[in-house]
Parts: C-alpha cells; sequence; structure tokens
C-alpha cells in the first residue's frame, strides 16, 4: 500500500472544521488487535443496529463507539476515528479502503486506512485542546456553534495560578474558530498518495467517520438480509438467528438463497 498523508480537513456537517497531519505510514508493525477480540465470530448484530438507527453521523459514531467499550465523551475526534477504523476492521474483516483514478495516468490506486498503521494523535499547545466528542453534542448552527465550541474547547486551557501570576504578563488574544484548525486530529481531509503506475500525486476526500460507519452499514443490511432469508425458511426467533455465529448465519442463508 502507499504511504499517504491527509494534510488539510474538509468542513464537516456535524463535526468541526479542523486540518489533519496524519500520516499514514506503510503498515509494516501490525499493532495487537486482541482489544477487539470480543468481537470476533459473531457481530453484535442489535447493538449495532442501534447504533446505526441514530438521525446523525455524529450520533452513530459515538454509539458505535460506546458499543465497542470506548465511552466516547472524553474522547478526542482523532481517537475516536482510529477507534471507528478499528471497529470496522475488526467486524468487517477488512480495512477501510479509498480508491481513486491518477489524474495523470488514468491508474486505479487504492489506499488502506488501517487504525493500527496510523500515529498515534499528536496534542499541540496552543489556546484550544481538541474538541471531544462531548463538546460537538449539542451545538448550535453555524457561526454560534464555531464561537461554542471554542469557549468550550477553551476551559482549562492557559490558565494560571492567580496568586502567583506575573503582572508583566501580556494578555494573550482570545482564541478563535480559526484556532480549532490546529488543534484537530481527527482523520479528515484531502488523503495524498502516491500513484502505483507512475508515482505521481492522487488527492481524494477522506472521512475516517463517515467510511467506517458506511462499511458497517453494509455490513449490517448483508446480515440483516441473511436473518430474513434464514427468518422466512427456518421460522427461528430473532434471538435464535443472531445468536448464530457469523459464518454459519452466512452459510445457511446461502443455502436458502441457492433453494428458492
Ligand atoms: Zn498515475
Amino acid at each position: 500500500m502507499a504511504a499517504a498523508t491527509l494534510p488539510d480537513r474538509a468542513t464537516l456537517p456535524d463535526r468541526a472544521t479542523l486540518p489533519d497531519r496524519a500520516d499514514l505510514l506503510d503498515r509494516s508493525d501490525r499493532s495487537d488487535r486482541s482489544g477487539w477480540s470480543g468481537w470476533s465470530g459473531r457481530v453484535p448484530l442489535a447493538a449495532l443496529a442501534a447504533a446505526l438507527a441514530a438521525p446523525t453521523e455524529l450520533e452513530q459514531a459515538t454509539r458505535v463507539l460506546a458499543a465497542a467499550g470506548h465511552p466516547p465523551a472524553g474522547l478526542t475526534l482523532g481517537t475516536g476515528d482510529r477507534l471507528l477504523l478499528g471497529v470496522h476492521r475488526a467486524l468487517t474483516g477488512r480495512d477501510v479502503t479509498v480508491a481513486a483514478a491518477c489524474p495523470a495516468c488514468g491508474a486505479l490506486g487504492e489506499v488502506e486506512l488501517a487504525a493500527d498503521a496510523l500515529p498515534p494523535p499528536s496534542p499541540v499547545a496552543g489556546p484550544l485542546r481538541p474538541p471531544t466528542y462531548a463538546d460537538l453534542a449539542g451545538l448550535p448552527p453555524g457561526e454560534r456553534g464555531a464561537a461554542e465550541l471554542v469557549r468550550r474547547c477553551s476551559a482549562g486551557q492557559g490558565e494560571t495560578d492567580l496568586g502567583h501570576a506575573a503582572p508583566a504578563e501580556p494578555t494573550p488574544p482570545e482564541p478563535a474558530p480559526a484556532d480549532l484548525a490546529a488543534v484537530d486530529d481527527s482523520l479528515c481531509g484531502p488523503l495524498v498518495f502516491a500513484c502505483p503506475e507512475c508515482g505521481e500525486p492522487v488527492r481524494c476526500p477522506v472521512d475516517a467517520q463517515t467510511l467506517a460507519l458506511r462499511g458497517l452499514l453494509e455490513l449490517l443490511r448483508r446480515y440483516d438480509r441473511e436473518v430474513h432469508l434464514l427468518a422466512s425458511a427456518y421460522h427461528w426467533d430473532l434471538a435464535t438467528i443472531e445468536a448464530l455465529p457469523d459464518d454459519r448465519r452466512g452459510r445457511l442463508a446461502r443455502h436458502v438463497e441457492a433453494e428458492r
């Protein structure tokens, strides 16, 4: 897989507008994924379905994270995005893949967004801290939302012990929405990778949260189809079917489909 970078950030409908500094490294060192072993063999269909039924993508993300054992409130978006990529891999058995055609030669290139190949989010010093999922909850729309997010992310930043504050210290300027860009660590923005044929840079917009959730939704639709086929053929109750190991449920569903 080509090494790639995510240098900038696009505007998100229900997340903050923040640039990304992460480098997507070659996957030479796949770390231990035992943290996800609880998912192996049988996807918790009911929990996944409930999470993905949330009305907004942000809520879907937080519910998936919570269902996977990662209380999202205190997580930064960068950490959450990496965890969502890990959930995608654990449940679907593959990494989120981004494909784009080379503008120079037309060849199709692919990059895997592997959570365990990404560097961890790196904190940046400044007037704001990186936004967490709790910071994004219930923001008003538009500029008021941006201002409120700045206020929330300013809390606890740059405070000094007033009893010992140096009197000559100038007052720093008030943080502004533009300062959020410096502290965003989420995996969203144009992904740049080298064309596998000619080596020219290929750019395509990427949002790890959107892509991971889309992959989980596709998985859920496939499993819903399997459950429907088994329920129609065997008249088992939902809990019995959902308790089947994933591979067994899939095999039985294919039998049902073949005999239709
Ligand atoms: Zn090319």
